[in-house]
């Protein structure tokens, strides 16, 4: 790789940005009470539906994924939720659950695992009156997604009148994540992960059941009320002033994203993570994931060689890369190397070669 000023982002977010997509954010302003901006507007909605798999709604917010975690308490619960924790992110939205001073049940997964149809169930039949679960598909810090599907399919029998808000803002258009047909009430991502756009971002498909139950519920302030943000959609624009330059890049992005096409876009990740578990195994790294439920837009790597996280980044940037330390209290015990968004093989190939040669000058 070429050495340059900024290197090549292997994290978590925020991920590498196409030249061309950049630059879309530099063109001059427009009114957001002009039929330019409202055509923009329509553009990225109808574009975003498809990357939802939704005929419902997808709002979008000037604000990164955490506010639209709370959006989703606000909007869709009186008083009591249940947020399982498998990881950081988990957490905040409990975090956010209790700051929105509702009543928050919190579940928790040990970390590294994932969130099961079982415990799901087992929470559920424990506590009455429960509005909505929360749950985190892609758990950022410990590269585990759970199966979101399965959990849909339970939630939907045994539980129809319980709301389900997902979480997927790392794993968000890198792999299928049907909305409408498993009956999700919310599901959320940021600009800055896969999507591959700059940070300030932030996307919700919304059912219709939760726009009912919006109606219903008090508190829920303005900026992020549903009812508000409905209100607005169906004239293509928002009530408070957008991100206009953000949404010309994501624009442009979405254009890349589907003439890609979802199905090979979806096979690339697979593809990229694939090549990083069976890299990690050939080295002799485990995996912090749970066997199974291995993410494919982050890959998190138990330290078990107990290599210097810090020095193989060092290493790296002088070559024009970065990856991730552990989460938190992971720091050191495991590293991460996120492969989402505009990564190709190449990259990939590129920075695990990298990583061979620091392990063989100190190992
Ligand atoms: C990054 C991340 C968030 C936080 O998103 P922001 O856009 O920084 O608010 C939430 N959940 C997950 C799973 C994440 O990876």
């Amino acid at each position: 790789m070429k050495k340059q000023k900024h290197p090549f982002l292997f994290i978590p977010g925020p991920v590498n940005v196409r030249p061309d997509v950049l630059e879309a954010q530099a063109e001059a302003m427009i009114g957001h009470r002009s039929a330019d901006f409202e055509s923009l507007f329509a553009a990225c909605e109808n574009k975003l539906k498809k990357l939802f798999f939704t005929g419902q709604r997808v709002y979008i917010s000037a604000s990164s994924g955490s506010g639209l975690q709370e959006a989703a308490i606000r909007n869709g619960v009186h008083k009591r939720v249940v947020n399982f924790v498998a990881g950081a992110f988990a957490d905040r939205w409990y975090q956010v659950s209790m700051g929105c001073g509702k009543e928050a049940i919190k579940v928790d997964v040990e970390w590294g695992r994932a969130v099961k149809p079982e415990t799901v169930d087992q929470a559920l039949q424990q506590y009455d009156d429960v509005e909505a679960i929360t749950i985190v598909h892609n758990e950022t810090s410990t590269g585990v997604a759970s199966p979101l599907g399965e959990i849909a399919a339970l939630m939907r029998e045994k539980y129809p009148d319980i709301l389900i808000f997902v979480d997927a803002v790392s794993s968000f258009s890198g792999l299928k994540l049907p909305f409408d047909e498993w009956g999700l009430d919310l599901m959320l991502t940021s600009s800055q992960k896969a999507l591959s756009i700059p940070p300030g971002l932030s996307f919700a498909a919304v059912s219709d059941r939760v726009l009912e139950k919006a109606k219903t519920v008090e508190g829920r302030g303005w900026y992020f009320d549903f009812l508000v943000m409905e209100k607005y959609l169906q004239r293509s624009t928002t009530a408070a002033t957008p991100a206009i330059s953000l949404m010309r890049a994501l624009n442009l992005e979405l254009d890349y994203i589907l003439a890609e096409g979802l199905d090979a876009r979806f096979a690339r990740h697979q593809a990229l993570a694939g090549r990083t578990r069976d890299w990690a195994a050939k080295r002799g790294f485990a995996m912090f994931s749970e066997e199974g439920y291995h993410s494919p837009t982050v890959s998190c790597v138990a330290n078990t060689l107990k290599i210097d996280v810090g020095g193989l980044n060092q290493f790296l940037r002088e070559r024009g890369m970065v990856i991730s330390n552990g989460y938190g209290n992971l720091k050191g015990q495991t590293f991460r190397i996120a492969h989402m968004g505009i990564v190709t093989m190449e990259d990939m190939d590129r920075l695990l070669g990298a990583i061979d040669e620091y392990l063989e000058q100190t190992q």
